[in-house]
């Protein structure tokens, strides 16, 4: 089971918080389509996997001519072995979702999109400078239902100006909309973004701690009302319904990324490509010239498999660590995990995993069971 990954780095507008790599210039589209095929070509041969998953993402993917579209997709599918069941991603922003793009992507095998969505509340949008309004977004998603079921919406919380009765009024309607799955991230101040630049100017705009928390348990009570599954910190899905892309992610299955500033991984080498648009297209299609390489050793195996198992409902397995990583590794992980706060983990025969509330400190349980050189 294998995953490809298509990055599409451009955007019509930044928006404030995004930290990504895209850029507002689109006059290289053609010579990018062109490099993207070139690289999916030149990698066919690194995996002997079925392709399971297919993930369009950026960037705007939805910025793309349906011919452009279908040229990278009929190129994947003369050099890899794509299961008959592939999963095919593709996100979209709200204000691309047109009848003629919609029936384009299905023909071309697309059967799951992911729409930015953010917010339905207007100030925030044009806050966020978001290319679309609250209406659009609305009458778009309502068409574009006609082609694809299989929805995911993208919201953001934690956003100091709007009031909690406001976030709960806008995730209401994002839920009439009736999407299969939600993606929800926390308001993070990364940086080298607008947002970063105007929180220094209003601090006020830098939501306090327990902003985040009520905003996440509107979400969380909200979800769990309409049936999705919590699976991943920031991810819900209806049962049957998640991301089977991401989740191979997060089971550390192969995958490789192509364009500018993708990211792929074969256990145990990862690699990165450079994120710059001009470099990736002028450069020919090698490994050594457009992507750093790092050999993954079995210490920082091990700790992603740890980061990853604190992230979802899954969770880790002894028996697996110790096929893994050995026994001694797995009499550490154990000896580790009954430290943490017992009412943030749970323990189910050979199989953990932390809670919804434990989710909120993963990150810091990670750092307390990662591996350094001397516990190996
Ligand atoms: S959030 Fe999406 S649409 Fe906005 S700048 Fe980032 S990649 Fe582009």
């Amino acid at each position: 089971m294998a995953g490809l990954y298509i990055h599409i780095p451009y955007c019509k507008k930044a928006c404030n918080y995004c930290n990504f790599h895209f850029s507002t210039i689109q006059d290289s589209k053609a010579e990018m389509v062109d490099a993207i095929v070139n690289e999916i070509i030149f990698q066919k041969n690194l995996l002997t996997e079925e392709i399971e998953t297919i993930y369009f993402g950026g960037g705007t993917p939805s910025l793309l001519s349906p011919a452009q579209i279908e040229y990278i997709l009929n190129t994947i599918h003369k050099n890899y072995q794509v299961s008959n069941r592939v999963e095919c991603s593709f996100e979209a922003n709200p204000d691309d979702l047109i009848k003629d793009n919609l029936s384009a992507w299905k023909e071309f095998g697309i059967n799951r999109l992911s729409i930015g969505v953010q917010s339905l509340n207007n100030p925030i949008l044009q806050w966020m400078n978001r290319t679309h309004t609250a209406q659009e977004a609305l009458q778009n998603i309502e068409i574009a239902k006609h082609y694809f079921t299989n929805f995911n919406l993208d919201v953001i919380y934690g956003i100091a100006q709007l009031s909690h009765q406001d976030f709960e009024f806008s995730l209401n309607q994002i839920l009439q909309l009736e999407p299969a799955h939600i993606s929800a991230y926390a308001l993070t101040i990364e940086p080298k973004t607008v947002l970063e630049k105007q929180v220094k100017q209003n601090p006020q705009w830098l939501a306090p701690d327990e902003w985040y928390l009520k905003q996440r348990t509107i979400l969380i009570e909200m979800l769990a009302q309409y049936h999705f599954e919590h699976y991943e910190v920031s991810n819900f899905s209806l049962p049957g319904f998640a991301s089977k892309h991401n989740t191979n992610y997060w089971l550390g299955k192969p995958y490789i990324g192509f364009g500018p500033a993708a990211h792929s991984f074969i256990n145990p080498k990862r690699w990165w490509n450079i994120a710059n648009n001009n470099s990736y297209i002028k450069h020919e299609v090698t490994l050594q010239k457009i992507s750093t390489v790092e050999e993954l050793n079995i210490q920082q195996q091990y700790n992603e498999y740890m980061m990853f198992a604190f992230r979802t409902a899954t969770g880790g397995n002894f028996i697996e660590i110790e096929k893994l990583f050995g026994e001694q590794i797995k009499n550490y992980t154990k000896d580790k995990l009954w430290s943490l706060n017992r009412s943030h983990i749970i323990f189910n025969g050979e199989q953990f995993r932390l809670t919804s509330e434990g989710w909120l400190w993963s990150d810091k349980y990670a750092v307390e069971v990662f591996l350094s050189g001397s516990a190996c």
